[in-house]
């Protein structure tokens, strides 16, 4: 097991792990050759206005083709990034594709970028933001970091620095997943974030649910009072869509406008459609 954990490209199985263990350590293997091939790549997904529909910005998420298994769902790999530390090579290479990509995007769209606790531990991190930035020419103030509550669940002090030094350097905070965490508006007071990202298990719920409804409300009212804008993560159908914007929040990320997409696809439709249109899921497959 010892062997198996170590730098070398060797994966020693030791019989007495369950099939679940083994799997991991193979695809901890895979995962460090993919960082040195061709297997990452990022797609980004728009966020539009809720009342325009207007494009303001878009999500970067990593995929992983794997030769042999195809895709693999960062559900199922980032979370073991994260234990082997591969996240950290794997996330400087994000931070300078997804700087590299906005600037091939049109410079009125942000682009935000998935962060974790990790990351944030490595001494590296700023002057990646750094040299990303001067080798792109991108505006800090376009590249909003992701980070998750988890962040100042552990470590507090030392990641609230961390987060300064990256606000210093004119980049946006972003709380991803809002409301998932386990005292989630206590977080609130120890950092400034720019912007709430309110959890797609709230908005599923919406319209359906009136405590729901009623929470996704006080979320973002509190916010505006903090001067943070909002976005709705995975918002799929159109009722949903009115819920959230007659609540007053800013942006929806979701299904309704746009799966993520490649870089391409991306730059062609901030270019044709400055408004998206929503396809709402549940009209499409409603029976007539
Ligand atoms: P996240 O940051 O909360 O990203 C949003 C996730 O919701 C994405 O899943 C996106 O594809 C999905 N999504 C968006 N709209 C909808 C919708 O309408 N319906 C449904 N069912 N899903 C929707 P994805 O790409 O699978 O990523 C999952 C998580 O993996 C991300 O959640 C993020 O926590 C993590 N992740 C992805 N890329 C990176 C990365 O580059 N670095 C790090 N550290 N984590 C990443
Ligand atoms: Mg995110
Ligand atoms: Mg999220
Ligand atoms: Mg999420």
């Amino acid at each position: 097991r010892a062997k198996a954990q170590g730098r070398g490209h060797v994966v020693e199985f030791d019989w007495t792990m369950d099939l679940e263990a083994q799997e991991l350590m193979l695809l901890e293997h895979d995962l460090r050759s993919a960082i040195a091939g061709e297997e990452l790549h990022l797609v980004y997904q728009p966020l539009a206005g809720t009342s325009t529909g207007i494009i303001a910005g878009c999500e970067a998420l990593l995929r992983w083709e794997h030769p042999r298994l195809g895709n693999i769902a960062p559900d199922r790999f980032i979370d073991l990034a994260e234990r082997s530390g591969l996240i950290v090579p794997i996330g400087e290479w994000v931070i300078r594709s997804a700087i590299a990509a906005a600037a091939k995007i049109d410079p009125g769209i942000r682009v935000a970028i998935n962060v974790s606790p990790m990351q944030l531990r490595s001494p590296n991190l700023c002057a990646v933001f750094v040299n990303a930035l001067a080798a792109s020419g991108v505006a800090a103030e376009r590249i909003e970091v992701e980070i998750t509550e988890s962040v100042l669940l552990a470590d507090t002090e030392a990641n609230l620095a961390v987060l300064q030094k990256l606000r210093a350097l004119g980049l946006r905070i972003s709380m991803d997943d809002f409301g998932t965490g386990y005292s989630s508006f206590s977080y609130l007071r120890k950092f400034d974030f720019d912007k709430l990202k309110i959890d797609k298990s709230f908005i599923d719920c919406l319209g359906q649910e009136d405590s729901s409804d009623a929470i996704v409300g006080a979320i973002i009212a509190l916010a505006r009072v903090l001067g943070m804008r909002t976005v709705a993560e995975g918002v799929e159908t159109s009722a949903q869509l009115d819920l959230i914007r007659q609540l007053g929040c800013d942006e929806a990320q979701g299904y309704l406008f746009s799966r993520p997409i490649d870089l391409e696809a991306l730059v062609a439709l901030v270019g044709s459609a400055p408004a998206m249109q929503a396809i709402d899921r549940d009209a499409v497959i409603a029976p007539d």
